[in-house]
């Protein structure tokens, strides 16, 4: 304990004494960052391998869009939806069109996207299918993680996420994720959507069975139910395509956003969809204050014209392969299993070596960031604009970290 003491920098002592304990940092003390390194109180350097949750997939402080939000700041930030502001058109349009949707509804956080999503589903579901008021349900999946408000929650299988948050939100029926026949069954006449992660990120970066994606957009369109596709986590490039859902070939009527969409720099989410889903929408019905702010519209549009030119899906696709390549050469080196797309992998350490959490402390010590999951999986997720020999090193220290 007093060694423990010694060994944590002050202000991360001072940050756990005034802040409620949501969370277990590494104890490491940032104070800048470019591209994909982060430089720490004392100077130290560090390679970014979690990239924020992929909330910096261009990396940290992209010029393009630090400019812009710059020159934003110089001119106007915020307005509210009362009033309309001359960066909002372009971000909606520019979005819609990244999405081959007819239109985007801007708001702030992922946990507000997927809020937006529900919401619309079940409006949607009253209106345009006229399923009896009140009865409306959401199929989704075991392992979710769709954020933290009372109503998420509700419906996520992870005890430390929901115990002691309820009364929950009914309207929702849980089943096995990559199971296409338990989610066909759970589908009944009063089913609005079904609302899954393409590759479920917290769970530990896990890939559905091959087919199990156009399954479900398969029998959402047969059983006339809504696909909604969280893409928060996995969209705008981080699996070597703009979206997950496009490498199974899968279209769905709605994709929330969120993350990566803020450029690492101010919070942004969105819902895209077509006219008769979002539609549904009347003036007063759904709102948020700061959702489609100008400064967030300004940063959101050059990201969205980043990712027009696929050469961030390019890159996490083929240093995707580099670095999977790497991690695969570690199975059987204290490494059990390899799972991810692009630059994105959930590792499970043989548990018998180390937790998650200690092979994250070890990786620190090396200059080296990451994440752990659950238990002794870990989660990396580099900036896109990592280099090959970037990869290469962290592929050595883990390497390093796994030989003891
Ligand atoms: C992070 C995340 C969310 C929640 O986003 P917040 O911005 O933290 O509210 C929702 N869904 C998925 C898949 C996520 O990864």
């Amino acid at each position: 304990m007093v060694d423990d003491m010694l060994r944590t920098p002050r202000a991360v002592r001072d940050a756990e004494r005034f802040t409620a304990h949501n969370y277990h940092p590494l104890p490491v003390v940032i104070s800048s960052a470019e591209g994909a390194w982060l430089t720490d109180v004392d100077g130290r350097r560090y390679l970014d391998c979690l990239a924020g949750y992929s909330a910096l997939n261009f990396g940290h402080r992209h010029p393009q869009l630090i400019a812009a939000a710059h020159a934003q700041l110089d001119r106007l930030t915020l307005t509210s939806r009362a009033f309309v502001h001359d960066q909002f058109a372009d971000f909606c349009r520019e979005l819609a069109q990244l999405c081959g949707k007819d239109l985007v509804l801007p708001m702030n956080t992922g946990a507000e996207a997927v809020e937006t999503g529900i919401k619309v589903a079940r409006k949607w579901g009253y209106q345009v299918k006229g399923v009896p008021a009140g009865q409306a349900n959401i199929v989704v999946a075991e392992g979710n993680f769709h954020g933290r408000t009372t109503t998420i929650v509700s419906f996520s299988t992870d005890e430390d996420a929901r115990a002691d948050f309820g009364p929950y939100t009914p309207g929702f029926t849980v089943v096995p994720y990559g199971d296409l026949a338990a989610l066909a069954a759970a589908i009944d006449e009063n089913t609005v959507a079904v609302l899954l992660e393409p590759i479920q990120g917290e769970q530990g970066v896990v890939v559905p069975p091959e087919g199990y994606l156009p399954g479900v957009r398969a029998v959402c369109t047969e059983r006339n139910v809504l696909f909604v596709a969280d893409e928060i986590q996995s969209g705008l490039g981080r699996t070597g395509a703009t979206f997950a859902c496009d490498q199974d070939g899968v279209v769905p009527d709605m994709y929330l956003l969120g993350k990566a969409l803020g450029g690492g720099i101010v919070p942004v989410s969105a819902v895209a969809a077509n006219a008769d889903v979002l539609g549904v929408l009347k003036p007063g019905q759904h709102g948020s204050t700061f959702g489609g702010n100008p400064l967030a519209c300004a940063v959101a549009v050059e990201v969205v014209r980043l990712l027009a030119t696929g050469e961030f899906q390019r890159r996490s696709a083929e240093l995707g392969e580099r670095l999977h390549a790497g991690l695969g050469g570690l199975i059987g080196k204290g490494l059990v299993a390899v799972r991810g797309r692009g630059l994105w992998a959930g590792l499970d350490i043989d548990p018998a070596l180390m937790t998650g959490r200690q092979a994250c402390e070890r990786l620190m010590e090396r200059g080296v960031l990451a994440k752990d999951t659950h238990g002794s999986t870990l989660r990396l997720a580099p900036p896109l604009v990592i280099t090959a020999e970037e990869i290469d090193h962290a592929v050595a220290q883990l390497a390093a970290v796994l030989a003891g």
